[in-house]
């Protein structure tokens, strides 16, 4: 089994600001906001990325989707709006190989865009 920081967030031996555990996801606030409200969600088991996930996760990462549905509403983002975001990978964005969801709301948030590069 993979050991990353999340883990050992999850298992305790880190600590982090929780804002929702059951027992197959973990919640918590981002030690580097990159908005008002940033909170990453991830599930227990260490898939190491979305590239990773197989049938047996589909339900999970379901889950994952209404957990932040319910953080968003508790941490009073619902109406206005937010972002769930997966990085995966290295052109992703991922630096932790363990499969994260950022929940990023609470101020108009930048529009999406790729790099700088060109894709003519
Ligand atoms: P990503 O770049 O998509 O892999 O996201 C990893 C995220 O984990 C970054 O936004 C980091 O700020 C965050 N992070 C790293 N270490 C910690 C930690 N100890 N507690 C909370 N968030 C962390």
């Amino acid at each position: 089994m993979s050991e990353t920081i999340f883990s050992k967030i999850i298992d305790g031996s880190i600590p982090s600001q929780k804002v929702f555990e059951n027992e197959r996801i973990y919640a918590f606030h981002d030690i580097q906001p990159a908005a008002p409200v940033h909170v990453l969600i991830v599930p227990k088991k260490p898939i190491p990325s979305l590239n990773e996930i197989g049938e047996e996760d589909l339900a999970v990462i379901g889950e994952i989707h209404h957990v932040a549905v319910q953080l968003a509403e508790e941490l009073g983002i619902a109406a206005s709006g937010y972002r769930l975001i997966n990085n995966c990978g290295a052109d992703g964005g991922q630096t932790v190989p363990h499969l994260h969801f950022h929940l990023l709301g609470g101020a108009k948030l930048g529009a999406l865009t790729g790099n700088s590069a060109s894709h003519a």
